[in-house]
């Protein structure tokens, strides 16, 4: 099988070639026929990622090189192993690569995706930068029918990330406006996952005014600028004492100031986004505001399901996809690390 590599932190991918492998136990063999490209990818080539104020967080260990990148996986069955049941060959599929030990406390509740012995595909075992990719157990197949084949792979990330994020916020408990912070595509996507799986004011904040055009289109039911002068006292004014939620796609310091300070008593704020920065609250705001702060990461594997039966059944605006050649990977992280990428590339192995 060909792959494109990670040989060196810091280096290009090169092209490498390995026997495609013969699926055992409940191993199935899928071959990639897409494969996103992430902006996370780039961190992990880079072997760091920027936690702001110029720290960074080492994400070298635990990998093996050369090694394959590539988390957003669509393809089909090529091979199944001996005990591998309910797969067949030639099945379309989608690949959840959020894969945990299988033996911890958090993998039995269901949250593989916070394992900490992570076997997740294209971040500590070998993904889809490839023309196949081996998949531990057929669990983890799901079905892509009626989805965007080139986009069914990239939902497992950023449709992911917003879904679990919007669950928890949704899921808080008070009924009332819910606060979008940051409208980039994951953002973009937080809001019609907002409005699918509630009847909340879905209220959207970015300082880009083209984004907040995009987001009243998408059924914002109003927008803000954040960066406006006397900002929190025009959203506490128009919710009535604050949003009920607020989820911060963004994650600096200043859109976590500004997704704190306009949550509602009682409110929670999500955190997503991974930008970097540092966040300070005087402490006693905690319990007078009974205000809950929490992070969210990806999604777990029963999330995926109800992920996708989301994007089939249309409730969001599919993003635009570019389609590129797998030997094109290290390009496409180079555009990534640039900010020249508008939408998704996806490799097609
Ligand atoms: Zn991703
Ligand atoms: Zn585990």
């Amino acid at each position: 099988m060909k792959r494109q590599s990670l040989v060196d932190y810091g280096a290009a991918l090169e092209a490498t070639e390995a026997e495609a492998p013969a699926p055992e136990g409940t191993e199935v063999l899928v071959r990639v026929s897409h494969c996103g490209v992430c902006h996370s990818d780039v961190h992990l080539q880079d072997g760091y990622f920027e936690l702001g104020g110029g720290r960074q967080l080492d994400v070298r260990p635990g990998r093996e090189l050369p090694f394959t990148l590539g988390h957003e996986i669509a393809g089909e069955v090529a091979a199944v192993g001996p005990d591998a049941t309910d797969v067949a060959v030639g099945e379309r599929t989608a690949v959840f690569p959020w894969i945990g030990c299988g033996a911890c406390g958090l993998c039995a509740r269901g949250d593989e995706h916070l394992c900490n012995a992570p076997h997740a595909l294209g971040i500590t075992v070998d993904g889809g930068y490839a023309t196949e990719v081996l998949v531990p157990h057929p669990r983890y197949l799901l079905s892509v029918e009626g989805i965007d084949p080139k986009l069914a792979g990239s939902y497992m990330c950023s449709g992911l990330t917003a879904y679990g994020a919007l669950k928890k916020a949704i899921g808080h408990g008070a009924s009332g406006p819910v606060m979008i912070v940051g409208l980039g595509g994951v953002g973009m996507m937080g809001l019609q996952f907002a409005r699918a799986i509630s009847d909340a004011d879905v209220l959207a904040a970015d300082i880009d005014p083209a984004k907040r055009e995009a987001a009243l289109n998408l059924g914002a039911a109003s927008v803000f600028d954040p960066a406006e002068e006397n900002i929190r006292r025009t959203v506490m004014k128009a919710t009535g004492g604050g949003a009920v939620a607020a989820i911060d796609f963004v994650g600096t310091e200043s859109s976590m100031g500004f997704a704190q300070s306009i949550v509602a008593k009682g409110g929670i704020v999500v955190v997503v986004g991974l930008m970097g920065g540092t966040f300070s609250l005087p402490v006693p705001m905690f319990p007078l505001r009974a205000l809950t702060v929490t992070g969210s990461y990806v999604g777990s594997l029963a999330e995926a399901r109800e992920m996708l039966d989301l994007v089939r059944a249309g409730k969001v605006a599919p993003i635009p996809v570019e389609l590129r050649p797998l030997d094109e990977a290290n390009r496409t992280l180079d555009d990534l690390r640039e900010g020249r990428v508008l939408g998704r590339v996806v490799l097609t192995p």
